[in-house]
């Protein structure tokens, strides 16, 4: 049963001051599944109020303390996947394979920040003088307002939620509307391992209105946002107006650079099933092929014959390897990408066009014959769509990879160290992954460059990003 979702505040579960209500549809079927509180102004004083106290308890809780509660809340979560998963299904789409990795990885995410969270090491600098001590020491940095979106629920919740916990921060999360019932069970199994009232917050309402009111509030001091790059640069300017700290993990338009020394046939096979995971609504999606002329045709076949092996449908069917689109408006968003291609020669491959008029479901597609001046060339698709250009020389692919503003992720795929040393030198992005898929790891950096944002939400630069150096010099008296 998908339940009526509400807000966790000061240590609470309730519903809203004045009790409205936002409905939750499932993008399989269109039906309403169940529906999630929206917060008021009330509810937001209420939320700044509770995270200033919480922050208070948790920041002077020692990092040892803080990390054993964590580790509990991991080992909850743990317990709690198999139940958790077809909420997740049931609210973005994904099939429940998928929505069990999700899960399950969010656990060792949780079990990596708590160790972290004992790490949040200071130093000890030389002094000039003797009997001058010199340490810099890590303080959190306050409560954290957090923004995140539908694509991964949790995931994109518990990176910030994590990382901030462990740094000692108390943090308010203004989760998805669309899908809400599985971030809630995520704060649940912190609440239930022991989390002090008021040290998470858990919000949702017209995600506009919450972030205009919670950046620029006194009490908030560090502002961390996944989403799309107009958004965050929007976000991005606020904070800075408030002189608050800041991570965004916005936009990609990832290209994928095939050699002709490459192992073709394994390279698109991995590259198809990558492509159409979580229906392409992945920030690192890989999104532009660009292959060496060589082997152009080879790959683009072998892609084809597995692009055409995805099996679409709702994703609590046995079988099926990518659900809908997680909203309907991903569907004109699309349509309109591919209408402007095909006007300007594309040649469509495989897809195209949404299946059916009942749930989100549109085809894996695959176009052909493209140019640097169509729209999908140059927007961030966020669905199951695959672009391929054929490329003669390493510096024509280096300037193709590096025309666009962004820079999250890239990938490619050579045989020849020399060149793979140089590609993840002249790329420029935040995450190169080279003959593997690599990324997302919780140990690793997670972020990128440009106008992919700036940050990271993985390895130890993750925690860093919650914390604020403080120099102490002492003399012996
Ligand atoms: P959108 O830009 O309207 O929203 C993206 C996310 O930001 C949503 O979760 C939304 O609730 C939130 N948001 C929007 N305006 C906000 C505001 N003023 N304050 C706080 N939060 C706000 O787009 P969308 O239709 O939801 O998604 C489409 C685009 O968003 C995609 O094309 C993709 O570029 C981007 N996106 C990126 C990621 C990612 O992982 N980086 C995730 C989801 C969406």
């Amino acid at each position: 049963m998908y339940p009526n979702v509400q807000l966790h505040i000061a240590g609470t579960w309730r519903d809203a001051e004045g009790g409205r209500r936002i409905p939750v549809l499932n993008p399989a079927t269109e039906e309403e599944i169940g529906s999630v509180a929206h917060a008021s102004r009330a509810d937001l004083d209420e939320a700044l109020d509770a995270t200033q106290k919480g922050f208070a308890i948790w920041s002077r809780m020692s990092a040892y303390e803080r990390s054993k509660i964590m580790r509990k809340a991991a080992g909850l979560w743990r317990e709690r996947v198999e139940t958790v998963a077809p909420l997740l299904t049931q609210e973005q789409g994904k099939p429940l394979a998928e929505a069990r990795v999700e899960l399950a990885a969010a656990a060792d995410i949780i079990e990596w920040f708590a160790e972290e969270a004992q790490r949040a090491y200071g130093r000890v600098v030389p002094a000039r003088s003797p009997g001058i001590y010199q340490l810099v020491v890590k303080e959190p940095v306050g409560p954290v307002a957090a923004f995140t979106p539908w694509n991964f629920p949790v995931n994109q919740v518990v990176r910030k939620l994590s990382a901030a916990l462990a740094a000692g921060c108390s943090i308010i999360v203004k989760a998805p509307e669309e899908t809400p019932a599985s971030p809630a069970e995520l704060i649940r199994a912190f609440v239930d391992a022991g989390v002090p009232a008021g040290v998470i917050g858990l919000v949702y309402g017209v995600p506009s209105e919450i972030s205009e009111y919670l950046i620029p509030h006194p009490v908030i001091r560090k502002v961390t946002f996944t989403g799309s790059t107009p958004v965050g640069k929007k976000l991005a300017g606020l904070a800075g107006e408030h002189m608050k700290r800041v991570t965004m993990e916005l936009g990609g338009h990832a290209p994928v650079i095939v050699f002709d020394d490459a192992d073709v046939d394994a390279t698109a096979k991995l590259m198809a099933t990558s492509k159409f995971r979580n229906a392409g609504q992945v920030c690192v999606s890989p999104t532009r092929f660009l292959v060496q002329e060589k082997v152009y045709e080879q790959f683009v076949d072998t892609f084809l014959d597995h692009a055409k092996t995805v099996k679409v449908g709702n994703g609590m069917e046995a079988g099926i390897t990518m659900g809908p689109l997680a909203n309907e408006r991903r569907i004109p968003a699309m349509e309109a990408l591919l209408n402007d291609a095909r006007q300007q020669g594309a040649d469509v491959r495989l897809g195209g066009s949404r299946i059916g008029n009942k749930g989100y479901f549109f085809e894996p597609t695959v176009v052909t014959g493209v140019t640097r001046q169509m729209r999908m060339m140059n927007e961030e698709p966020f669905g199951p769509m695959a672009m391929m250009l054929p490329f003669s020389d390493f510096d024509e692919v280096v300037d193709e990879a590096n025309r666009l503003p962004f820079g999250l992720a890239a990938y490619a795929f050579t045989r020849s160290a020399k060149t793979a040393n140089a590609v993840a030198s002249q790329v420029q992005t935040g995450m190169m992954t080279i003959n593997h898929l690599g990324l997302a790891l919780p140990e690793v950096p997670f972020g990128g460059v440009k106008d992919s944002g700036y940050g990271s939400e993985g390895g130890s630069e993750a925690i860093e990003a919650y914390l604020n150096p403080k120099f102490v010099t002492q003399a012996g008296i």
